[in-house]
């Protein structure tokens, strides 16, 4: 899943893009309310965490405008304003949760995935299925027909961002974007590779390729 991090604070924003990463998030951390704005117009994400206090345009500001243009995205609150009045304020304005600083990473990674369920096809705990498929999203273990299948950190992220949209047939460019942040180098072939390797570790029909759309998972081969 690709993560939205807005926070001003530079240690703390930096040590949560590590462990998010680490958390096999693709993760974009952007410092003020306007950044925020523009990358969420420009490219899709999954989930945003977003600081309350920034610079110029203030956390509640930017859930209200996201809201305001509709965007599905779920976002969790992390604040250091520990009144009630600031928790109504985000929640009302549109935000989905909130924890409050300091936190506990494993508390902040268990509401993440609580709300990259509520938006998924999840259908138990942390669990995507496809057929035979199933994806642990907590533990990144994936399985079929019962036996472990080993993928590398991008192969998982791919695998999940179809499983999380069974029907949608995906451009090249919504699975490059699941796949990579700002910055890091896609390579012009890296999206077929690991489509490859998928259809070799699962089954060659699991992946439809979609002439002049993109991808989809071939719902006829759900086995
Ligand atoms: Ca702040």
């Amino acid at each position: 899943m690709r993560l939205l991090l807005v926070e001003d604070d530079m240690m703390l924003g930096k040590s949560l893009q590590q462990a998010l990463q680490a958390q096999h998030y693709v993760v974009d951390w952007v410092q003020t309310g306007l950044s925020a704005l523009a990358a969420l117009q420009a490219e899709h994400f999954d989930l945003a965490i977003m600081d309350l206090g920034l610079p110029g345009l203030d956390g509640i500001r930017v859930i209200e405008e996201v809201r305001a243009q509709q965007m599905p995205l779920p976002i969790l609150i992390l604040t250091a304003r520990d009144s009630v009045q600031d928790r109504v304020k985000g929640l009302d304005a549109g935000a989905d949760d909130y924890l409050l600083k300091p936190f506990d990473l494993s508390e902040l990674f268990a509401r993440l995935r609580a709300l990259g369920r509520r938006n998924s096809g999840v259908t138990a705990v942390n669990e995507l299925r496809f057929g035979a498929i199933v994806l642990d999203t907590a533990n990144h273990h994936a399985s079929y027909q019962g036996a472990a299948v080993t993928l590398s950190r991008r192969e998982f992220l791919l695998l999940e961002a179809l499983l999380n949209r069974p029907g949608q047939v995906f451009t090249r460019q919504q699975l490059e974007q699941s796949l990579y942040g700002w910055g890091e180098e896609v390579e012009s072939n890296a999206l077929e590779v690991h489509i490859h390797h998928l259809r070799k570790k699962f089954y060659n029909g699991l992946i439809q390729t979609v002439r002049g759309v993109g991808y989809r998972l071939n719902p006829e081969t759900e086995e």
